[in-house]
């Protein structure tokens, strides 16, 4: 397994796997990797001779009063990780060599696909998300890229800039893997204590509430969000940013729970701000 820094090295290798008609598959993650990333990364070695992740913590997809410098890391542990999954390079540049100083070019997609969900809360963090996966893109040119559906709004803000730039790559959705509890993995559950950590299954379990009145028959959107809050509000330490259903294209919130939905929602538990989503198809009238 190869470990680059590098944009141009990195890009002149997968060019030469290209090249020898190798078929390149990319995991774009910000490391300290759990059973969700390395779910993405058998994906992708499942389908592609040629396998390349990349670890990056993207400052540009934080806001200034973010965990951007926190953010948990350890290239050691995941370069051990990912060389058991047969891994053929890491890109792991720095900040500098992402973003040289010059760096004048943003890529963001308009409209209320980014404005709503997290996009409310987190200004500017979708526009560095596609930003940074559009250099990814560049240096890589990946057959295929694969994203966790557990980042629901981002899988669609990828899949809208794929399409509306004529980019030639496939979007891998991939299901989100969960701890027994049914806690979404994330890289910011270590920010948990055990008692924040008990009450961070409150998610899941609402989104649970969610799916059994649904198929218990309710269809009013505006009843099924407010059995949600409900739930989330009478756990310690929970503080909602917001709970929405939506269709899972546009991401435009729906008055009536038909066709396919996105539920969503992202809750402050203690300090971090965890999100969870459950993706139904409801069967039209
Ligand atoms: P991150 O390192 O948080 O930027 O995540 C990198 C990729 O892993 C994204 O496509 C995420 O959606 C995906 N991912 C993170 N957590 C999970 C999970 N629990 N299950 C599936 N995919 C995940």
């Amino acid at each position: 397994m190869k470990v680059l820094t590098a944009p141009l090295e990195t890009q002149n290798y997968c060019r030469n796997r290209r090249a020898e008609g190798k078929q390149i598959g990319l995991v774009p993650t910000m490391g300290f990797l759990h059973e969700g990333h390395l779910s993405l990364v058998r994906g992708a070695r499942g389908d592609n001779d040629c396998v390349v992740v990349s670890i990056f913590v993207n400052p540009t997809q934080f806001g200034p009063n973010e965990d951007f410098q926190s953010y948990p890391r350890d290239l050691e542990r995941d370069c051990c990780l990912l060389e058991a999954e047969g891994v053929d390079l890491i890109f792991a540049p720095t900040a500098e060599e992402m973003y040289p100083t010059n760096s004048a070019t943003f890529v963001e997609v308009a409209g209320s696909i980014t404005k709503g969900l997290c996009g409310a809360s987190r200004p500017n963090h979708f526009r560095g998300v596609t930003t940074v996966v559009s250099k990814l893109f560049n240096v890589v040119h990946p057959h295929r890229a694969y994203f966790g559906q557990k980042d629901a709004q981002q899988l669609a803000v990828i899949k809208r800039m794929v399409s509306d730039l004529n980019m030639d790559i496939k979007i891998v959705p991939m299901p989100i893997i969960r701890e027994p509890d049914g806690l979404a993995m994330s890289s910011r559950n270590r920010y948990l204590n055990p008692e924040a950590r008990r009450s961070a299954t409150v998610l899941h379990r609402s989104l649970q509430l969610a799916k059994g009145l649904i198929e218990g028959g309710e269809r009013n959107a505006e009843k099924v969000i407010a059995a949600i809050r409900e739930m989330i509000e009478q756990a310690k330490l929970a503080r909602i940013d917001y709970v929405e259903i939506v269709d899972v294209e546009g991401l435009e919130p729906v008055e009536e729970i038909e066709g396919e939905i996105l539920i969503a929602l992202a809750v402050f538990i203690s300090e971090p701000r965890l999100i969870d989503n459950l993706h139904i198809r409801v069967p039209s009238k």
